[in-house]
C-alpha cells in the first residue's frame, strides 16, 4: 500500500486511517460532530480518525454544498471551485 503524500491531513499531516495530531484543526469531535479545535473536551476521549478527505468531504459534494475552510472562521460556504482551504 502506497500513501499519497496528498492525502495526509493538512493540519497535523497523519496519514489516512491515523487519528488526528491533538492540536489538528481539520480533525472532528466525536462527541459534538464539531471541529475538534476548541470543543472543550480537553483533546479526551474525543480524536477521529483522518481518512483522507476533509470530514464531511462526501456529504458535502453529494449535497452540493461546498464549503472552505477559513482561518478563525470554520467552515463557510463557498462556489464550487473554492472548496478546501482558505486562499
Ligand atoms: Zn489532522
Ligand atoms: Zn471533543
Amino acid at each position: 500500500m502506497t500513501t499519497d503524500a496528498d492525502q495526509l491531513c493538512p493540519s497535523c499531516e497523519v496519514a489516512p486511517g491515523n487519528l488526528h495530531g491533538e492540536r489538528c484543526d481539520v480533525a472532528l469531535c466525536a462527541v459534538t460532530g464539531r471541529q475538534r479545535s476548541g470543543c472543550g473536551h480537553g483533546g479526551r476521549g474525543c480524536n477521529t480518525v483522518w481518512t483522507g478527505q476533509y470530514p464531511g468531504f462526501a456529504e458535502v459534494v453529494e449535497y452540493g454544498l461546498y464549503a472552505r475552510l477559513g482561518p478563525g472562521r470554520g467552515w463557510q460556504k463557498c462556489a464550487a471551485d473554492g472548496y478546501g482551504r482558505w486562499t
